[in-house]
């Protein structure tokens, strides 16, 4: 697939766009170094004010990015207005926040002062993916342009027009020219791009496939990278939990973003006793969900992002349906419906070899799981080669120091949907990638810690 706008809703191709050519790329590498050479020394302050006049830009214009959002990528457009909106909240964490995390941070030595300094590293790859094409680029951004570095972008093909707004925003906030760039590229010319020696480190957000194949080229080159990559987080419910609560939260948990987000709850992990009063009122609630336009405010599911997203879905439940699982409710593609759409499914009694065990479902598809005690919920939720997050529902304070402590995943969430949030740190362990994004250990990522001793 080539670069382009293709409208998910009607398959209709609205806007193709050439990727640049190598000279085009030596430009922008040149003028990220040419930039980086100056802003990488300018009070933080400035660079607070530019990133807060960035936020200023995206609440102001919110409803416009939120339409290129829906129109490249299917997701609704009253959940691109909040993510809109998300983008500004984490600009001006950093914008705030950045200067009490670059502080330098004395150490007693037997030097007469030493401390530890955090310094910019230079150009910063991202790599990252459609399917919050806004957020993704933006908590990358903030954080590694108040840390000093400047950004080059190489946003996923089916996402350019919200690459070119982007790189837009940072240019009208008043940030210096090649301080923020999107570089209009295909998958296979990112190789070049890590090799360059002006490139500094890159972060991936997205498939393992690609996470490991910019990680390995990084590797050859001696560059660090930050991969946050898939997941298939369990939403544990034991017998003790606010069930109406927990049922409505796991369907939000699950639908978010038409079913594709890395975070999103995939296997449902219930306990035997309550296991058939959930499933039952789950179901009901998946069926009362409204799938069609996503620019329509009473949509709650819009389509899926490309025709292989639809594909692979429609795949990956066939073949649990092959291995004898239940189909509660969906389970097959809406074909009244011209674009990508697939309806809320939900799936059950999953035989020991079937993909419901072991693979990412990028869709409205739940798995639930019956479970028997916690010991059986924690393996079960352990038995993924993934480990982003983790949601566990209960009351009691026993089991939930055990999911704390037990689960593998780079966030436990206890009674809530597991989500991201500036102020705390966001990765995964595991196959779902290294590094963290957000908070203090987010900005950390991309910066040379220096030491300085001083006699
Ligand atoms: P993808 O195919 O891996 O694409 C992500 C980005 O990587 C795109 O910009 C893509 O460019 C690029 N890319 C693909 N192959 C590459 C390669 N060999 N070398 C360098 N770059 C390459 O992922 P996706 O299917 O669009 O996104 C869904 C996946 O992302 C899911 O697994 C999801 O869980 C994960 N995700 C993770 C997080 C997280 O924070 N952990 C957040 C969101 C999504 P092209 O578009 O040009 O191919």
């Amino acid at each position: 697939m080539g670069i382009a706008t293709i409208n998910p809703a009607t398959g209709e191709t609205i806007k193709t766009f050439e990727p640049l050519t190598d000279a085009e790329i030596e430009a922008k590498l040149a003028g990220a170094e040419a930039a980086y050479k100056k802003y990488r020394y300018l009070p933080i302050e400035q660079k607070a004010q530019w990133l807060n006049a960035a936020a200023d830009i995206l609440e102001a214009r919110k409803a416009e990015f939120a339409q290129i959002m829906t129109l490249e990528m299917g997701k609704t457009f009253k959940s691109a207005v909040a993510e809109a909106e998300k983008c500004a909240v984490v600009c001006r964490f950093y914008a705030e926040k950045a200067p009490e995390f670059l502080a330098n941070v004395g150490v007693q030595t037997d030097a007469s002062e030493s401390f530890v300094a955090y310094h910019p590293l230079g150009i910063i790859l991202a790599v990252m993916p459609w399917n919050f094409p806004f957020w993704q680029v933006f908590r990358f951004a903030a954080p590694a342009l108040m840390a000093g570095n400047v950004g080059i972008l190489k946003h996923a093909s089916n996402v350019p027009q919200c690459a070119l707004a982007i790189a837009e925003i940072f240019q009208q906030a008043g940030f210096p020219e090649g301080t923020f760039q999107t570089l209009l590229i295909g998958a296979s010319q990112v190789a070049k791009v890590v090799e360059d020696d002006r490139v500094q480190a890159a972060t991936l957000t997205g498939s393992e496939y690609a996470g490991a194949s910019l990680a390995a080229n990084c590797g050859k080159q001696i560059k660090k990278t930050v991969l946050e990559l898939g997941g298939s987080d369990p939403f544990i419910v034991m017998e003790s939990a606010d069930l109406e609560t927990a049922v409505s939260t796991a369907v939000t948990a699950r639908m978010i973003n038409n079913g594709q987000s890395c975070i999103a709850a995939k296997r449902f992990l219930v306990a035997e006793s309550i296991a058939s009063e959930f499933e039952q009122r789950m179901a009901e609630k998946f069926q009362a969900l409204r799938v069609g336009d996503p620019m329509a405010p009473e949509t709650d599911i819009g389509p899926l992002a490309t025709p292989s997203i639809l594909q692979e879905i429609e795949d990956l439940v066939k073949a649990c349906v092959d291995k004898g699982c239940r189909v509660v409710t969906g389970g097959a593609p809406l074909s009244d419906l011209a674009g990508n759409f697939y309806p809320p499914t939900l799936l059950t009694d999953f035989d020991p070899g079937s993909p419901a065990h072991t693979e990412e479902f990028f869709g409205p598809v739940a798995l639930l799981f019956r479970v028997n005690g916690i010991d059986e919920a924690i393996e079960l939720a352990n038995s993924t080669c993934f480990g982003l997050g983790a949601s566990a529902w209960t009351t009691d304070a026993g089991e939930r120091d055990r999911f704390i402590k037990e689960l593998e995943a780079g966030a436990v969430f206890i009674n809530g949907l597991v989500k991201s949030d500036p102020r705390l740190p966001f990765g995964g362990i595991k196959r779902s990638g290294y590094g963290r994004e957000l908070s203090i250990q987010g900005i950390h990522e991309f910066v040379n810690v220096k030491t300085v001793w001083i006699k």
